[in-house]
């Protein structure tokens, strides 16, 4: 009972919760009132007096009438609380989002949070590491007590000390002093330099770690596992960073090996005697593998001897042509078993020879080797030596595997040719039939001499037209440049060239490798030129690159929002409900204020973040493509000053595609507006449309100022803009990108500084083959209520209590199985059912079948805070009644309800 009396003659009578506090003040007589809200008790009135009789029933019935009210003062005031916590987190969120903008490197955005978020717990000491392999490197740190700097590299397991955390908070240390010989390494140098409090929480999740942040003061007791919690979820953001520059720094990598690739196949290509061709791709394999010694051998026909064609070292341990038994090189093991290896320690070989002793002094312990293969027989071997041990990775072996193999070809060329004396014959058809640009100009006169029918073919001119020619009509360089270029090869007698590029005969480029040699030709020096067409290779490289920048960006983006979105729900629906409390002063309100207006531009941000990570919340329908196009232009045209002319082409008939108007007419607005602030001064628009085969095209051009090659390629990363500060947010094009994804499309940008800028957009066409057409008769029936289901509890208590305020009675169910079991039970009873989509057991798309399977009429209003395309299926996107994205105001829900046709049972 909430209730209790206490008569000093007779305490037995009275319940334990009060007597002890009863008889501790020696009181005659008391009574007492707990006070609950929410069916918890939250505190407790109570009135006493020495004498005994004094109070009553009467008393207890004051107390009591009290007691409802004095508990509501106190939920508030502990909503308040809670409230004002979570604004200051929205403002450290908000730093860090900023912190998110235009940067080059993760140390850029590390930095500044780390600063943030040393100032926000006034803590002495802030690190940010980021987790890769095993090792954490520290990429932004604020300390006093640290000594190191970004950078700086040490073991994972040296910060998360023996135990993997099974959560986001790794460990709270209230005294690091008290805490013995238990605490990680670098916790232990914390301390030593005179740290006291710690916590240290995860960016990412245990499963999928990505970094840590690690916040200290000097002073003990100052942080608490809440503390570490909320730390935990400011920091996430972080991991879109982390995530975003990891994956940069591989496609670089990834571009810059195929690039050295490239530059060896043309190299071999080239010819040359077979010593000139092993000594050129030992080079290249030596900046390539980052090695510092190189070796190639070949062995004799009869297999007892190995030559050292070439050597490529920092280390003399032999010399170039010098004959060893096979017995004293370890490369003739890939005799028996020709394939690529790795030697992780090279000391643990057995027999090793003398010179093997000079590099392994020389601190070389790894070593990497691939057998040199032709005619399924092994000739030679490759050996790359490096500093350290355990530096090789399977990937390098199979790469080296990859470029020994035309190595051991043009190896088996090379000392063909030799052998032949040059015979002019096989030369002649080893030129004609080459899939290469092969060609001899004139050093003094420019003139072609000769080439190759492969040269007129891939410069698009007959062959006859070619002598007529000057190397000035192909090369694209200025007059200064290619006399450069030919003075270098004067004087080396040998040029490689890569990124250049060739002129057609109708004008139009392509990309070339370019290697051009010295040569006699009639008696005057002449350069022979051998060039490969790299057009196709370099787009595709530049589409994987772009490609898998944006997947990992937009899968990390959608994982933040979706937790941030919870978060902001609560916060919003909490201030939302306070807001209509009538007894408020004006402070409070205009905290309420700064609160709701933190929350929203949050999630404005996290909206846009969605929107980028697959096209946002998607309803898909059948969309006319033509209407969507009328409605971006009328929309559009307003806002375009008078000088900037617009066409709009569009077919007779009407194009369906399957997706998002909203969304779609989102993304060209976006390319319409860009190409307005492209032409200031005027300039001319035209949009689109047509049916190209089984897809939809818009193209919308413009003859603005176009794009350099660099701005061209970063066009669709989130926060790249080349306007001023202020003015861009760098988010248009990657928002439209990542709604053209979402809808299963394709965009492609084409732009010539000076000529203008052409998107063009292509969607696959519709398709009404699909089960379940759009259910367009919902019965909210005779039902009143809404059921929630949502499995953050946090969330469906502000859901319910905004539902109360608006009138609605409401049933909550905290997964699919609940739900469906409700529903069951009483199918008829439910006006609709506002559903989460992301839930851990039965997903939504499931629940929604199951929902829909007992009662096919019944209105399903869908809301999430995740926008992932894989979170809803296609065919439930198209009966769904409706969607709210979290988080979502009062205004916003009663909307939707109203739009799937529940109406309140009270007026509000
Ligand atoms: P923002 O408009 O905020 O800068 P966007 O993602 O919409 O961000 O565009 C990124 C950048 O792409 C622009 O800053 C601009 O440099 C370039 N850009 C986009 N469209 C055009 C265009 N039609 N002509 C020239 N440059 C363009
Ligand atoms: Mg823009």
């Amino acid at each position: 009972s909430p209730v209790a009396l206490f008569d000093a003659a007779n305490p037995a009578a009275t319940p334990a919760w009060f007597r002890e506090a009863a008889e501790s003040m020696q009181l005659g007589t008391a009574v007492a009132v707990r006070l609950e809200a929410d069916g918890q008790v939250v505190g407790m009135v109570a009135a006493g007096a020495v004498a005994r009789g004094r109070l009553g029933a009467e008393a207890l019935h004051l107390l009591t009438s009290v007691a409802g009210p004095l508990a509501m003062i106190i939920e508030r005031a502990r909503v308040v609380t809670s409230l004002r916590e979570q604004t200051q987190r929205t403002r450290a969120v908000l730093d860090i989002l900023a912190a998110l903008g235009p940067r080059e490197s993760i140390e850029e955005v590390a930095g500044p949070i780390a600063e943030a978020l040393r100032a926000m717990y006034s803590a002495d000491h802030c690190a940010v590491s980021a987790l890769d392999d095993g090792l954490a490197t520290l990429v932004g740190i604020d300390s006093d007590i640290a000594p190191w700097e970004p950078g700086h590299t040490v073991e994972v397991a040296k910060l998360l000390g023996p135990v993997p955390p099974a959560g986001t908070v790794v460990h709270v240390f209230a005294n690091l002093a008290a805490a013995g010989e238990e605490i990680p390494e670098i916790s232990a140098v914390a301390r030593d330099n005179g740290l006291r409090s710690s916590m240290r929480v995860l960016v990412g999740t245990p499963a999928e770690p990505l970094g840590l942040v690690t916040v200290g003061a000097c002073q003990p007791g100052r942080y608490t596992e809440a503390d570490a919690r909320q730390l935990a979820q400011i920091v996430q953001p972080l991991a879109v960073a982390i995530a975003y520059f990891r994956g940069q720094q591989e496609a670089e990598r990834r571009t810059g090996r195929l690039e050295t690739t490239n530059r060896i196949l043309t190299r071999l290509s080239a010819g040359g005697t077979p010593e000139h061709l092993a000594r050129g791709f030992l080079a290249e394999c030596r900046h390539l593998f980052d090695a510092r010694h190189g070796a190639v051998l070949t062995f004799d026909a009869g297999l007892r001897t190995g030559r050292h064609l070439a050597i490529d070292t920092t280390v003399a341990s032999v010399a170039e042509g010098m004959e060893l038994p096979l017995e004293q090189l370890h490369a003739a093991r890939l005799i028996r078993h020709a394939a690529p290896q790795i030697i992780a320690d090279v000391r643990f070989e057995p027999a090793l020879h003398a010179r093997h002793h000079r590099l392994i002094a020389a601190g070389l312990h790894s070593v990497i080797r691939a057998p040199l293969v032709v005619h399924d027989t092994v000739r030679g071997a490759v050996s790359l030596w490096a500093e350290g041990t355990g530096r090789f990775t399977v990937e390098d072996a199979e790469l080296l595997g990859t470029l020994t193999r035309p190595l051991a070809l043009a190896l088996e060329k090379a000392a063909a040719l030799e052998s032949l004396g040059e015979s002019e014959l096989k030369y002649r058809s080893l030129v004609a039939q080459a899939e290469e640009m092969i060609f001899l100009f004139d050093s003094v006169t420019h003139r072609l001499l000769d080439a190759n029918n492969f040269t007129a073919r891939a410069l698009g001119y007959e062959p006859h037209e070619l002598t007529n020619l000057r190397i000035d009509d192909i090369a694209t360089l200025t007059p200064e440049e290619l006399a450069t270029s030919l003075a270098t090869t004067l004087s080396d007698g040998e040029l490689h060239i890569s990124d250049s590029q060739f002129r057609r005969k109708d004008g139009s480029l392509i990309d070339v490798d370019v290697v051009e040699s010295l040569v006699a030709y009639g008696g005057r020096q002449a350069i022979l030129v051998l060039a490969r067409d790299v057009s196709e290779r370099k787009a595709l490289m530049r589409q994987l690159v772009q490609s898998q920048k944006m997947d990992s960006l937009g899968a990390m983006a959608g994982a933040v929002a979706h937790d941030f979105n919870n978060l902001l729900t609560t916060i919003l629906g909490f201030a939302g409900l306070l807001k209509r409390s009538p007894n408020m002063d004006a402070e409070e309100r205009e905290n309420l204020a700064l609160i709701e207006d933190a929350a929203r531009r949050a999630a404005d941000l996290t909206g846009r973040l969605l929107s980028f990570s697959r096209g946002g919340l998607v309803r898909f329908g059948r969309v006319d493509l033509r209407t969507v196009v009328e409605d971006t232009m009328s929309l559009a045209e307003p806002t375009l000053h008078a000088s900037i002319a617009t066409t709009v082409s569009l077919p007779e008939a009407s194009v369906h595609v399957e997706g998002d108007a909203g969304q779609l007419q989102q993304a060209l607005t976006n390319i319409v507006l860009n190409a307005r602030d492209a032409m200031p001064e005027g300039g001319s628009i035209a949009i689109s449309l047509a049916v190209e085969g089984p897809v939809a095209v818009v193209t919308i051009a413009d003859n603005g100022p176009g794009m350099d090659e660099e701005t061209r390629m970063r066009i669709f990363e989130p926060f790249y803009t080349t306007k001023p500060a202020g003015s861009g947010t760098g988010l248009g094009m990657a928002i439209t990108y990542g709604i053209i994804q979402g809808h299963h499309g394709d965009i492609a940008v084409e732009s010539q500084p000076g000529v203008g800028t052409t998107f063009t957009i292509s969607l696959p066409l519709y398709h009404d083959n699909e089960p379940g057409g759009p259910a367009d008769m919902f019965n909210a029936g005779e039902g009143n209520l809404v059921l929630v289901v949502d499995d953050d509890a946090m969330v469906r208590r502000t859901t319910t209590a905004t539902l109360a305020e608006l009138g609605y009675n409401v049933v909550e169910a905290p997964g699919g199985a609940t739900a469906v079991e409700i529903v069951r039970a009483r199918p008829d009873r439910f006006s609709v059912v506002l559903l989460d989509l992301v839930m851990p057991g039965m997903t939504g798309s499931e629940t929604f079948r199951a929902l829909t399977a007992i009662r096919p009429d019944l209105p399903v209003v869908v809301c999430t805070g995740y926008a992932a395309d894989s979170h809803i299926d296609t065919d439930v996107k198209r009966r769904i009644a409706g969607l709210v994205q979290k988080p979502f105001t009062a205004e916003r829900l009663a909307r939707a309800l109203e739009a799937a046709g529940a109406r309140p049972t009270r007026r509000r």
